[in-house]
């Protein structure tokens, strides 16, 4: 049976799946690998997963990384995963697997799977934003994504919105996703001593009792406040949120909602951009791979 094998190289965690004959296989995650060394170990792991799990005849391989990643699919620049920014990672692949390989950004990957599941918008004008470890979003217009001058459009996460604000990994200071993600929750929680508590868990607790409140008010302010920009810049008609940390953020939603009525220009006139949870969570990025191999151009 011939298959097509999805990766998502997350900022922690590396999901991926297998589509063969109309069937999806989703496997556990394993942990991101971070260099060329670690990067051969992990894809020989999956390899061997893969295999066991059935008689599978690979005839590609789809690939989501987070970062800026070209049209023809070189890596250029992987903020969480500097080291595999400078490797031949198509080489690698091909060495591997033996079929070819095709990259995209992650969130695009993302973006295209949670889209087919819920269909496009009417207008098609819509952004998917990915958050995890870090945050990134898919920008769609009537045609489809709009993939920007070199196909590094979406690269949200690393907006900048605070003068010296928080250390990002992309080198700057105040990125987006240093007030918005996973990961900078994470780290909050980790200067705070609370290193026993899960970053789900702090939504959870914030919904029963209301504990967290100021961690659970920053980010949906920020997620507000992103949100706005996004919409003052591309006049979005709905905007879907994904990735890990989607799945809690169903009680809060109405918080982002109000923070981004606050901060939107022109609330009153503008016909309200909905802004909704997707369904695909952390899988998006690898079950969106696999369609790397449905576009007509690659
Ligand atoms: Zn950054």
């Amino acid at each position: 049976m011939d298959g097509i094998l999805g990766l998502d190289f997350g900022g922690t965690t590396l999901k991926f799946c297998l589509a063969a004959d109309g069937q999806l296989e989703l496997f556990d995650p394993i942990p991101t690998p971070k260099d060329a060394v670690a990067l051969r170990l992990a894809l020989a792991e999956v390899l061997k997963l893969v295999n066991a799990h059935k008689s599978i005849n690979l005839t590609g391989v789809g690939i989501g990384l987070p970062g800026l990643v070209a049209r023809g699919g070189k890596a250029l620049f992987l903020p969480h995963l500097m080291e595999l920014s400078t490797v031949d990672a198509a080489q690698i692949f091909q060495n591997i697997f033996k079929v070819p390989a095709r990259f995209d950004n992650d969130a695009n990957c993302a973006g295209m799977a949670e889209l087919k599941e819920i269909g496009p918008c009417e207008s098609g004008y819509e952004a998917v934003i990915g958050i995890g470890t870090g945050l990134g979003a898919a920008i769609f217009g009537p045609g489809g994504i709009a993939g920007g001058f070199s196909g590094f459009s979406g690269e949200v996460g690393h907006m900048c919105i605070e003068r010296n604000g928080r250390r990002c990994e992309c080198g700057r200071r105040g990125c987006w996703e240093q007030y918005c993600s996973a990961g900078s929750i994470r780290s909050q929680l980790d200067a705070a001593g609370r290193v026993d508590v899960e970053v789900e868990d702090v939504f959870r607790r914030w919904e029963v009792n209301s504990e967290f409140e100021d961690l659970v008010d920053e980010f949906c302010f920020y997620l507000g406040l992103g949100i706005a920009n996004l919409v003052a810049i591309l006049d979005l008609e709905r905007v879907v949120l994904t990735g890990g940390l989607a799945r809690c953020l169903a009680g809060v939603l109405p918080k982002v909602r109000s923070h981004y009525l606050e901060l939107v220009e022109g609330a009153i006139v503008r016909r309200e951009s909905e802004i909704l949870i997707g369904s695909l969570f952390e899988f998006a990025g690898a079950l969106g791979a696999t369609y790397l191999w449905n576009l007509v151009d690659g």
